[in-house]
């Protein structure tokens, strides 16, 4: 079976574009592939995060994973800063990561701007922990939204500098990409993605949000004041009334195309209340199961647990590797 590596960060809640971008694809992937999936908190420091929030958001989002369908039976599931090899890794990558390419990377030109008094090491290599937690299981694909694109494609670098180097150490991994959902917008900013760090909490929907707070979230989003206020797609003209139409198709599978003549004589605000309704009922069942398992905290534990050993055990395949590759002596 091919393997599948992805994660979110619990820098936040997990919002509907994780959802939309990452988790959905993960669910489907699930039968077919070796999939492992995780919650990068070694990744999620590279913004200042309150300790008790960052403890907590790391059990909400295990707990998400599971309640959004991922499944312990059949999945690898675990914490990135359970299996050491990651940062292990990442250090060797560091040598083989040129600052030129990590310059061009867009993610950390947006996040250093807005974290102007932060801007740290970490969240400058942050692609090269990236690339050493895909590397480290040889994966094949790599599902991620839109935004991972570049992380990916500088990860295949690294790996094929290494490559050139030493021989056929790293299987070169794709990104896999949906091709409608791999970029929800900002519900007050549709020109930009939308993010779980956002500072304004207007611009994201929670998945454990209360339905009647998000509805009133859609409510308030920002469609676009052209003379007419026609409904159609078109992401360039109207963000976000574009948007708003993706997350209806995406929340009830039927296609933008199918959607589109449905509201020709409607209003903004018939769009708007069929998307809250939409939401409110993809994730009322997801809550629902989360409540439970959140609740159970041996059976988190466990969860982790296994999946941390099954993982670990795994990258140090690849971690010896590198490690010969490279030239250092085995701990004798
Ligand atoms: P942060 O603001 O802390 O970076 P985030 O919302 O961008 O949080 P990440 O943890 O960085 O979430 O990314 C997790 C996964 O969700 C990645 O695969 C990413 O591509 C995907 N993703 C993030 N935002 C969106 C979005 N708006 N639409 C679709 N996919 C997204
Ligand atoms: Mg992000």
């Amino acid at each position: 079976k091919p393997v599948v590596l992805s994660g979110c960060q619990p820098s936040g809640q997990l919002t509907l574009g994780n959802y939309m971008g990452a988790l959905k694809q993960w669910v489907s992937m699930q039968d077919d592939h070796d999939c492992l999936y995780m919650i990068v908190d070694l990744h999620a420091i590279t913004v200042r995060q309150d300790p008790k929030q960052l403890f907590d958001a790391c059990l909400d989002g295990l707990a998400l994973y599971l309640a959004c369908g991922i499944d312990p039976q059949k999945s690898t599931i675990f914490m990135q800063s359970h299996v050491p090899e990651h940062a292990q890794l990442s250090w060797v990558l560091n040598c083989y990561a040129q600052m030129g390419e990590l310059n061009r990377m867009t993610q950390f030109k947006d996040k250093s701007a807005k974290n102007e008094n932060n801007i740290n090491v970490g969240l400058y290599s942050y692609p090269v922990l990236q690339a050493a937690d895909i590397l480290a299981y040889q994966a094949d694909k790599v599902p991620v939204g839109e935004d991972q694109k570049q992380h990916l494609e500088l990860t295949r670098d690294i790996a094929t500098r290494v490559n050139n180097l030493y021989g056929d150490v790293f299987k070169l991994p794709d990104p896999y990409i949906p091709d409608f959902g791999a970029r929800i917008m900002s519900l007050q900013e549709p020109e930009k993605k939308m993010s779980k760090s956002d500072v304004n909490p207007n611009n994201f929907i929670g998945l454990l949000e209360d339905p009647k707070k998000l509805t009133k979230k859609i409510k308030r989003a920002v469609t676009d004041s052209d003379e007419q206020a026609n409904i159609y797609f078109n992401p360039q003209e109207k963000p976000g009334v574009s948007n708003l139409l993706s997350l209806l198709s995406l929340s009830t599978g039927k296609s933008v195309k199918e959607l589109e003549p449905e509201y020709t004589d409607k209003m903004y605000g018939h769009l708007k209340g069929d998307v809250a309704e939409a939401v409110v009922s993809l994730i009322t069942p997801i809550q629902e199961k989360y409540a439970q398992i959140r609740a159970d905290r041996p059976f988190l534990d466990e969860v982790m647990r296994s999946g941390a050993e099954k993982a670990s055990e795994r990258a140090s395949v690849t971690l010896k590797k590198v490690y010969d590759a490279v030239g250092f002596i085995p701990k004798p």
